[in-house]
């Protein structure tokens, strides 16, 4: 069993996507070529959003509307310590003060009633996360934004087609990052990502940063980066959007029927009712976690943990002079989190297997 299979889905469009790169490949326009253009505009559309910027990562996601906004030493940006490093990495790397803040234990997203007490006079963004799929609870972090003049980036890397309050993750603050990562849920065979907003401006300047700061070749306004969309990449998720769909409808079957068997044993997955989840993981919590994870794997049912360890205890990070307790909710996720094989092709009989085992273990 996998805990992810990309190779099933692959070959149910094989003969799409072996098209798609055969077009590309031939005609030469690695560099920005017409599908990464037209992606924008499909992605655009999809997202109900003016503007859609791809580029190479989900990291680069994040990074750019930052760049764009000047963020630099001094700054601070509040953002949730039970995530990926990238979300964190980004503002430190660009000099500014990672902000931890701790989150809710239902939804493991950023607890906005906590944002306030992190405000300071240097604060200028916050940074929620969609963890696993679900959209962080936007509707006050807006309004904390709009009081103190904070710019709202929404990691939206585990969420695009997530909703909230009918609005699309990565539509509701300011500007929106995704990952297509291959093992996201619009996932390309490499690296990928996407920056959308309304903001006219802010696309402006983003699309040049992430050409050395260059509308005009040759011509550089900005200090910017290389962070383009790779035009294969482009190619092969024009493609899989045309599914994406149908993978959704797949993911909430299949995160229906997990939740349906285990939610007598442990704790499944809250979804929210204001949100259309996505369900990237499917993650389960208990306090037996690492006895669970060791015997699913000793049967070669294979689990993941997201996250282990939270952001505040990385050694990467300890500079910024966190402790063990600070951030107890995180803490206590970090414990207890324990993601089980999940994929829109996953099929009931491999979930029954899971299931059961599952089941046996809690009975010893
Ligand atoms: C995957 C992910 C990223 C980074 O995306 P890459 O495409 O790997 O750079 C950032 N934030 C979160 C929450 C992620 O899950």
């Amino acid at each position: 069993m996998n805990f992810i299979d990309l190779k099933v889905q692959y070959n149910q469009i094989k003969q799409e996507i072996d098209s798609a790169i055969k077009n590309v490949v031939e005609s030469t326009q690695f560099i920005l070529g017409p599908d990464v253009s037209e992606l924008e505009k499909e992605i655009g559309q999809y997202c109900k959003t003016k503007y859609a910027i791809g580029v190479a990562s989900g990291t680069d996601a994040l990074l750019l509307p930052l760049m764009a906004i000047g963020l630099t030493s001094g700054d601070e940006v509040i953002t949730t310590p039970f995530t990926f490093i990238a979300t964190a990495e980004v503002i430190a790397f660009l000099g500014a003060k990672p902000v931890f803040v701790d989150i809710d234990y239902d939804t493991m997203n950023i607890d906005s009633s906590k944002i306030e007490k992190a405000i300071t006079k240097k604060t200028k963004a916050i940074i929620p996360v969609h963890l696993y799929g679900q959209c962080a609870d936007m509707d006050p972090i807006l309004e904390i934004a709009k009081k103190n003049n904070l710019f709202v980036l929404e990691d939206a890397a585990q969420a695009f087609g997530a909703e909230y309050k009918n609005k699309k993750a990565g539509t509701i603050g300011n500007a929106g990052a995704f990952s297509f990562f291959p093992s996201k849920n619009l996932g390309c065979y490499g690296d990928g990502g996407m920056i959308i907003t309304n903001d006219e401006k802010l696309a402006d300047k983003i699309a040049m940063l992430r050409v050395h700061g260059s509308k005009k070749r040759y011509e550089h306004k900005y200090i910017g980066i290389n962070g383009r969309l790779d035009t294969i990449q482009a190619a092969i998720l024009r493609v899989k959007l045309r599914h994406f769909e149908n993978w959704i409808k797949l993911r909430k079957e299949k995160f229906d029927y997990y939740s349906e068997k285990l939610k007598d044993i442990v704790l499944v997955p809250e979804e929210k009712e204001y949100n259309k989840y996505v369900c990237h993981q499917y993650t389960i919590r208990t306090s037996k976690r690492d006895e669970l994870s060791k015997y699913l794997n000793d049967l070669s049912i294979p689990t993941a943990i997201y996250y282990p360890k939270p952001l505040h205890l990385q050694e990467a990070f300890a500079y910024l002079g966190y402790k063990n307790g600070d951030f107890p909710v995180s803490e206590r996720c970090a414990r207890e989190v324990l993601s089980l094989p999940f994929f829109p092709e996953i099929t009931y009989e491999q979930q029954d297997i899971i299931i059961k085992s599952i089941k046996e273990f809690f009975k010893k």
